[in-house]
């Protein structure tokens, strides 16, 4: 060979090998991108497929019997993340919900919202208006609102959200290359009842429609068992039966269990209103792990209770059946500290989400009490820094 045509030959072997180069690569990189244009709400193997999109039996008092979203049961504090570019149009509190977020995106020519319900605080990691990717961290898995243990509620609106229709998350993500059903450690059982039973939660009418302006069929006492059909309702109301008649109940008088007409515990220190809404005058400031007589009228989420000789109303999430719901109680029994609970919690400046961040406690951390708690917040300090942490993220059990 002369030194022309080595070099020619090598120069050939050379092109050639970067071209092969470039089609393995090309070959290698496509497909994963054009697969999956969204991406996965939690991480793979850290959570459970709970409840399902459909029609289904009210989970908790006043809730809705048409599920418009996905549960994943996962731990507190667990890392929620957006299933595709787009733009924050929501971040923070809402009714029912507790603390949202809600991201707007355009994916292959299809407008749509994802809604991330429940989340410990909204906008604590994403703002109004925040562009955000695929996957990137927006909030963290919680129980606020409307909810018994930590999970985060998906929901997917076809054309955007409140606009456009709910649809099946799993579904919908299935569809973009993302099975979720692979991705959890446990799936449960896909099944829709036939029939629901609830208990009234008060003295209630049986009306026959869903309305005030409607007649009254019936008054019913507390604790009677209601049959019903899952997803029957219209708006706030629920297509109920009781002893072969039927009619229509307000959500918020229906309840999947027992109403305890006795005594309850305070989770934390609370405040009892004249009126069942935070901006009604406060009667009494309730200590932690107090008794309290539960009366007949509930709210929502209100329930009506004694205290002393005082009546008034309390949010009934800081309610629990057993004194050792209790998990903070201040001052109380000796309990000088707790421990943080979830894998991040923010020490603010007040007792609201809408305060100024302090800190950043990690799980185990230790907070001694400074005793003021408003509202569920408790007053603490931590490492010289004094500020307010939501009680409900804390534990009185040393890790
Ligand atoms: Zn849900």
């Amino acid at each position: 060979m002369t030194q022309t045509r080595r070099r020619a030959a090598t120069m050939f072997l050379a092109a050639v090998t970067a071209l092969g180069l470039a089609l393995t690569g090309a070959v290698a990189a496509a497909p994963a991108q054009a697969a999956a244009p969204v991406a996965a709400p939690l991480k793979d193997k850290t959570y459970a497929l709970s409840s399902y999109y459909g029609p289904r039996c009210m989970p908790v008092r006043g809730s809705s019997t048409y599920h418009l979203g996905q549960d994943f049961g996962a731990s507190s504090g667990s890392d929620v993340r957006a299933v595709a570019d787009g733009t924050v149009s929501r971040a923070g509190t809402v009714s029912g919900f507790g603390q949202w977020v809600v991201v707007d995106h355009v994916v292959d020519g299809v407008r749509f919202s994802s809604l991330y319900a429940h989340v410990i605080d909204g906008d604590q990691r994403v703002r109004k208006g925040q562009k955000v990717r695929k996957g990137q961290h927006i909030a963290d898995v919680g129980s606020t609102g409307t909810s018994t243990s930590p999970h985060l509620h998906l929901e997917i609106w076809r054309g955007g959200y409140p606009n456009g229709k709910a649809v099946d998350p799993l579904r919908f993500l299935k569809k973009r290359g993302i099975d979720l059903t692979q991705r959890s450690t446990r799936n449960y059982a896909r099944t829709v009842a036939t029939s629901c039973r609830y208990f009234t939660a008060a003295k209630v009418r049986l009306r026959s429609g869903p309305g005030t302006g409607y007649g009254v069929l019936r008054t019913l006492q507390p604790n009677v068992v209601l049959t019903a059909k899952p997803g029957d309702g219209s708006g706030e109301w629920r297509k109920v039966t009781r002893s072969g008649r039927t009619g229509w109940v307000h959500r918020d008088y229906v309840s999947p269990s027992y109403t305890s007409q006795g005594t309850r515990y305070t989770l934390t220190s609370l405040n009892m209103r004249a009126r069942p809404n935070t901006s009604s005058p406060v009667r009494r400031t309730i200590p932690a792990d107090t008794s309290l007589t539960m009366l007949r009228d509930v709210k929502g989420d209100w329930q009506r209770v004694r205290y002393g000789s005082t009546n008034g109303w309390v949010s009934a999430q800081y309610l629990s059946d057993t004194r050792d719901g209790a998990r903070v109680v201040p001052k109380k029994s000796g309990n000088t500290h707790s421990w943080v609970d979830v894998k991040k919690l923010y020490l603010r400046k007040g007792p609201s989400t809408s305060t100024s961040k302090v800190m950043t406690l990690r799980r185990d951390q230790r907070v001694r009490h400074l005793g003021k708690m408003r509202n569920g917040w408790l007053e603490v300090k931590h490492g010289g820094k004094r500020g307010y942490v939501a009680s409900r993220y804390l534990t009185s059990n040393k890790p």
